[in-house]
């Protein structure tokens, strides 16, 4: 079968909720990709930064395979023995005391939610079901229904509602509005450190710092979705770690996995973690041991292979070569680490035209949102292959 094939079956018999580029991938290794024709490309997406350590990383897999000939699945009516080190090893990663585990980010999310509730009914003394979550314009936090109730994206909740109540949103990056809008009865405040799916949309210097020390002053948690951010991808562990600050529980999903498979979690130390009581909370594959033997090889190649440092040194120079690009239709380029967003001015016609042009050339990147291209390749990327990209992305956005 050939590519339109693949397609055309796709058309057909599958949703049609994804816009994707027109490539159908069957293996990739590292930073590339392969199509069914036979073309390799260059990955700068890393599926939404879920693959940071490259594709099929050798030590993931290993250790995917060896635990699923023992044993994948007891459900947490029991115990099994990859959980407890998967705590331990990814408190001691994080510096946080507790963790939660669940399966796609938008569950963790939804985890934090409940969590934020709890502590504020039963620490903070708001009169119950009155409690008020703070977000953020701009904000994607997942699909579910709760999550898209506090969306400020149309596409992701016109005709979904009814929406859950209790969500307040102010303007992404003020942290006067956010101060304004906080009352006796908000449990916490959610904010992406750098918002990805906005558009690598970037808060100003020291907004992440404020934001703490507002929640501090009005006994309100800090909450940081670092589903995207965190684990490496901008340069550091978690990207709040450039203002220094530590969010109160802090939700991770996608490159905890490595790519293989769909792993969450949230992070807290013990005053709030430690509310959940037995039966209050769960899922049925959350914690299992194939989960949890792929979540420690992950960390460790992360953590061995100094993925941070890095994103840190390759995003620099990424960063630095494409802002020299002279290009008209250029706004911006931003970003920190190997997360870049390139904003193209409006009447550049959308940035779908210039992915296009770039798959051409052997490198895929996805538009986010309309007029931004971002570059996010496996942070176990290096310099030469940004040095092959380079010349191809610069012949792209100097297109007409
Ligand atoms: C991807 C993402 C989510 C949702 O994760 P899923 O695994 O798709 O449910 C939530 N928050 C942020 C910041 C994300 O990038």
């Amino acid at each position: 079968m050939k590519t339109q094939d693949f397609i055309a079956l796709e058309e057909q018999y599958g949703a049609h909720n994804y816009h994707p580029l027109d490539v159908v991938i069957e293996r990739a290794e590292g930073v590339w990709v392969y199509d069914v024709e036979g073309n390799r490309y260059l990955d700068c997406l890393s599926s939404y930064s879920a693959v940071n350590q490259g594709h099929v990383h050798p030590r993931i897999l290993q250790a995917m395979l060896e635990q699923a000939k023992k044993v994948t699945l007891t459900s947490r009516a029991f115990r099994n023995d990859q959980l407890p080190l998967f705590y331990k090893e990814l408190s001691e990663f994080s510096g946080y005391e507790m963790s939660i585990p669940m399966n796609s980010g938008a569950e963790a999310v939804e985890t934090a939610i409940k969590l934020a509730r709890k502590w504020a009914y039963r620490v903070k003394g708001v009169p119950r079901y009155q409690a008020e979550i703070i977000t953020v314009s701009g904000n994607f936090h997942g699909r579910t229904t709760t999550i898209i109730s506090f969306s400020t994206e149309p596409l992701y909740k016109e005709d979904f509602g009814p929406f859950t109540p209790g969500f307040v949103t102010v303007p992404y990056g003020d942290a006067d509005a956010l101060e304004r809008a906080i009352t006796p009865n908000t449990a916490a405040v959610s904010v992406e450190p750098i918002q990805g799916e906005a558009g690598v949309v970037m808060p100003p210097a020291g907004y992440l710092k404020r934001v703490s020390e507002i929640c501090k002053r009005y006994n309100v948690l800090f909450i940081a979705d670092e589903i995207q951010t965190g684990l490496c991808r901008t340069g550091k562990r978690f990207a709040f770690q450039h203002e220094d600050v530590r969010p109160d529980m802090v939700v991770i999903g996608k490159a905890l996995s490595g790519g293989f498979y769909p792993v969450s979690a949230v992070l807290a130390d013990r005053p709030i973690m430690g509310l959940f009581q037995p039966g209050e909370h769960g899922s049925t594959f959350g914690g299992n041991p194939l989960a949890a033997a792929i979540g420690r090889a992950a960390l460790a190649v992360l953590r061995d292979e100094k993925l941070d440092e890095r994103s840190a040194e390759l995003g620099a120079y990424f960063l630095e070569q494409l802002q020299e690009i002279p290009s008209r239709h250029i706004k911006e380029v931003r970003g920190k680490g190997l997360f870049i967003g390139v904003e193209l001015k409006p009447e550049a016609g959308g940035a779908r035209r210039f992915c296009v042009e770039l798959q051409k050339r052997g490198i895929l990147a996805k538009e986010t949102h309309e007029h931004v291209i971002r570059l996010a390749p496996p942070l176990v990327i290096d310099k030469e292959t940004i040095d092959w990209a380079l010349p191809r992305i610069r012949e792209v956005l100097q297109m007409n």
